[in-house]
């Protein structure tokens, strides 16, 4: 029986799906541990099948067959979910990759994008227009698990995250109906969607606001040797609390990569690394972000101004896909005081992967305007996130390099406003406990939506709003 105007049916175990105008793909096909693979190259899972949706009707047929199966779904939509969790063990994928149109709309200043798209396809063709809209900092990540979880990225202090800029939303709900969220229709799943995840159905078009950003920026990139670690991150401290809101930093704890910017001997040595885009008037960044750059004795200093698809691509070499193992955990910080950067530091240069970071992300400025229940993404108040990049190359290394981003996050809890940020979930050990916290007094009404767009829980693979906890 032929399910597919391109291929051959696939009988799998659990049943067939036909009517699609996208390709099934099962582990019988050629191309099934390409099409399985995600970015993590410690997940290795195997689904029943895949399906390669190629537009909303086939999101509509995968949905109900999934219910009617009664299989597990995964919804993938950039593959970027460092769990995995755009895959499972013996269910069915939703797979949006092939679902990567794009349009502009520069006379109202805003973009609609479908499911599958990417950032860097989102920015290329948003900069063809001068405009951008704010997402993360690594181009290959899906636009989708991104917006739906917040979404910080190097214009958050200027434009919010993701998902503020986020005004309507197409989804295909557990019982395979299409609604659109928008102010006036389905308010209640847009507010959501803002935040509370793959939990309300499958996105299969966002649109967005986009703002003048570029095409130039102004990108700092600052490097002190380990002796002065500690007083780098202090500095840091003091001077993002008061910084211009057109910055959007980072101070990272790293080991020096081999970069010829870099002196050789500091060359693997735990570092402390302050990067910064500004995205604002040209001739204000260099002024701007001088007291940053002035801070005692770099061993680097690599700034200057850089188009603004390049610094969006700045990152993307550090990040490469299924063949580096991955494990990321996250405390947005209430403070951090002097023993907090000292431990950091110290845990920095015992980590068993020089690959590793501890991140410290700025916050404040438009990302911290919006109440805790204005969007379901929940309280704003934190002055910085602390991420936590357990990042290696070797099955072998996996113990340790786990152990020691759980160490990290033991050590630093304390500090922790006990929020943690959905995107970056470690392996969901403890997913209720994170929900909770990330939805504080939101959680209620989440579950409240969840019940009327989901009321089975279909959609659990995820950071998940259970309803039965
Ligand atoms: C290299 C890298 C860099 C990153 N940088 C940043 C960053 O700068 N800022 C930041 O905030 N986060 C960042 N993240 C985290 C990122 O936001 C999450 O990993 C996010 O889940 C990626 O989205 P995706 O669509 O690629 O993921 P996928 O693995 O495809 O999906 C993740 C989850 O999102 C849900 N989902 C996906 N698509 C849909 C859809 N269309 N409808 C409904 N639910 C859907 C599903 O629940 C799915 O399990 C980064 C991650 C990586 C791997």
């Amino acid at each position: 029986m032929s399910v597919d105007a391109r291929g051959p049916a696939v009988e799998s175990p659990v049943g067939e799906i036909t009517g699609l105008r996208g390709r099934v793909v099962g582990p019988q096909d050629d191309d099934y541990d390409t099409l399985r693979l995600v970015w993590n190259g410690l997940v290795d899972k195997r689904p029943a099948l895949i399906v390669r949706c190629a537009g909303v009707a086939d999101v509509v047929s995968a949905v109900r067959f999934g219910r009617e199966q009664g299989l597990p779904i995964a919804v993938r939509g950039g593959g970027h979910n460092v769990a995995g969790r755009g895959v499972c063990d013996g269910g069915l994928v939703i797979d949006l990759s092939e679902m990567d149109g794009i349009r502009v709309d520069p006379e109202r200043g805003t973009v609609r994008a479908e499911g599958g798209v990417t950032i860097g396809a989102l920015d290329h063709e948003t900069q063809a227009f001068g405009l951008a809209v704010p997402m993360g900092v690594v181009t290959a990540t899906g636009i989708a698990g991104l917006t739906l979880g917040g979404g910080l990225g190097w214009v958050r202090r200027r434009h919010g995250l993701s998902c503020d800029n986020l005004i309507s939303a197409d989804v295909v709900t557990a019982d395979g109906r299409l609604v659109t969220a928008d102010d006036e229709r389905h308010p209640d799943l847009l507010w959501a969607l803002r935040g509370g995840g793959g939990n309300f159905g499958v996105v299969t078009s966002f649109e967005f606001r986009a703002h003048p950003v570029g095409p130039q920026v102004y990108l700092a990139f600052v490097v002190h040797a380990a002796a002065d670690a500690e007083a780098a991150l202090r500095h840091y401290r003091g001077w993002a609390a008061s910084a211009p809101e057109e910055i959007s930093s980072f101070a990272i704890l790293w080991h020096a990569p081999e970069i010829d910017e870099i002196p050789v001997e500091h060359h693997h040595t735990p570092i402390a690394l302050y990067v910064a885009v500004h995205c604002g008037e040209p001739d204000r960044a260099e002024q701007d972000l001088e007291p940053l750059r002035a801070f005692g004795s770099p061993v680097a200093d690599l700034s200057g101004p850089m188009g603004y698809l390049d610094a969006q691509a700045f990152f993307d070499a550090d990040y490469p896909a299924h063949e580096m193992r991955y494990y990321w955990k996250s405390h947005f910080l209430r403070e951090l005081p002097d023993e907090a950067i000292a431990t950091m530091v110290e845990l920095n240069e015992r980590t068993p992967s020089p690959h590793s970071t501890l991140d410290l992300w700025q916050l404040g400025g438009a990302f911290a305007r919006p109440g805790p229940g204005d969007t379901a993404f929940g309280d704003r108040s934190a002055p910085f996130l602390l991420g936590i990049e357990c990042n290696w190359e070797h099955e072998t290394d996996d113990a340790a390099c786990i152990a020691w981003g759980r160490e990290v996050f033991r050590e630093l809890q304390s500090y922790s406003t006990g929020a943690q940020y959905v995107n970056f979930p470690g392996f969901y050990e403890d997913d209720a406990g994170m929900v909770r916290d990330a939805f504080g007094p939101n959680l209620d009404r989440l579950r409240e939506i969840k019940r009327r767009y989901d009321p089975t829980n279909l959609f659990r693979l995820n950071h998940n709003i259970a309803l039965d906890r």
